[in-house]
This record gives structure tokens, sequence and C-alpha cells, in this order.
């Protein structure tokens, strides 16, 4: 099992604004905001990327979604919303425990840097 910063805030650890907690998965606010909505899903399982995943883990993987949803909902996020999951290296993915970002209150530029 790969230890990160995120299993600590897992453990409570490391302080966090936690905005949302169940079995599986904890949702709380980035340390480093890139819009004022900014907060990162992750599973309690110490998945490291995305690419680590498999089949088994797609229903994990859609609750998250879902609860990234649910979070954009209750934070009145009307206008739309941004999910984003950074995989390896390339991708720029700097922490190594799977996590979704939920990006919201502002407009969105296209294409990411
Ligand atoms: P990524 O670059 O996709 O791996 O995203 C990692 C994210 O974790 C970055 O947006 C960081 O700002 C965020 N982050 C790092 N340390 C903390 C922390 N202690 N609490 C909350 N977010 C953090």
């Amino acid at each position: 099992m790969i230890e990160t910063l995120f299993t600590k805030i897992i453990r409570r650890e490391i302080p966090a604004r936690i905005e949302y907690e169940d079995d599986l998965c904890l949702a709380f606010h980035d340390v480093a905001p890139q819009a004022p909505i900014h907060l990162l899903v992750i599973p309690k399982l110490p998945l490291p990327s995305l690419a680590a995943a498999g089949p088994n883990d797609a229903p994990l993987l859609g609750h998250l979604v879902d609860v990234a949803r649910t979070i954009a909902t209750n934070l009145n996020l009307k206008q739309g919303y941004r999910l984003v999951i950074n995989c390896g290296i390339d991708g720029g993915q700097s922490v190594d425990h799977l996590h979704i970002h939920l990006l919201g209150g502002r407009s969105m530029q296209w294409p990411p840097g």
C-alpha cells in the first residue's frame, strides 16, 4: 500500500476542509484552489492512479463521479463545472492517490495547459 498525504487526510493526521465522507470516499477542499470551488474526491482505497484501476474498480469509479456530481449540485454550481483526473507524469499527477478534481465557480478554458 502506498502512503501519501491523502492517506493521512483520510486518517485525520493532516487537517483538511472535509466536505463529504462515506464508507468509500472522502471529498475535501484543495489546499491550492484553481477556481472558486476546487475540491478533491478520493477513494479510501489507496489506488495510486486511474491507470492502476481495473474493471473491478468500475463501481468505485462510478461512485466517485456520482459523489462529485452530488457535491456540485449541493454547492449550487448551476452554470456547470469541470471534473479532472490527472493520470501519471504526462497527465500532471502530483499525488499518487487517485483523485477527481471538482472545479467550479468560474468559466473554464479549453484546451487545458
Ligand atoms: P494532482 O496534481 O492532480 O495530483 O492534484 C493534487 C492536488 O492535491 C493539487 O491540486 C494540490 O493542490 C492538492 N493538495 C496537495 N496537498 C494538499 C493538502 N494537504 N490538502 C488539500 N489538497 C492538497
